[in-house]
């Protein structure tokens, strides 16, 4: 038998976890392993793993009650920004195998850093490039 998934073990009540906000198809807790204060996840109800396996209403419904967290966020700890961050997949360094939203509560000069981290990361592409991966993602 495998393990419960975690996440599955909170929405049913027998793991504990600090609620933030509900809807029929999502639920929000805040994260055990914050980067600032109010740092929240949004999983679907349903066991869904990665981004594929999701049904576009879970999808919705996950980045709508997100909206909902963010809104909070603001109101009660007075940031202004927050960045929403989903890693699916383990090649996309997902960590609990059940789909989570993490959102992160966002001061101006917090230190987070993410722009600076982009920065080292990204290339410059060119238009043909661009436009070939299109096509081929159009296909
Ligand atoms: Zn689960």
């Amino acid at each position: 038998m495998s393990e419960p998934c975690i996440f599955c073990e909170i929405i049913a009540r027998r793991a504990t976890a600090s609620f933030v906000a509900e809807s029929d198809l999502a639920i929000a807790f805040l994260t055990i392993g914050p980067l600032r204060e109010g740092h929240a996840l949004v999983i679907p109800k349903r066991h869904v793993v990665e981004v594929p396996d999701a049904a576009a209403r879970e999808l919705g419904a996950v980045f709508a009650l997100g909206q909902e967290v963010a809104i909070r966020q603001r109101r009660t700890l007075g940031s202004h920004g927050e960045t929403l961050f989903l890693a699916s997949g383990a090649a996309g360094e997902q960590s609990v195998f059940h789909m989570h939203l993490h959102v992160v509560p966002r001061h101006d000069g917090d230190g987070i850093g993410l722009a600076a981290w982009w920065g080292t990361k990204m290339h410059r592409a060119e238009r043909a490039a661009l436009d070939a991966t299109a096509a081929r993602l159009r296909a």
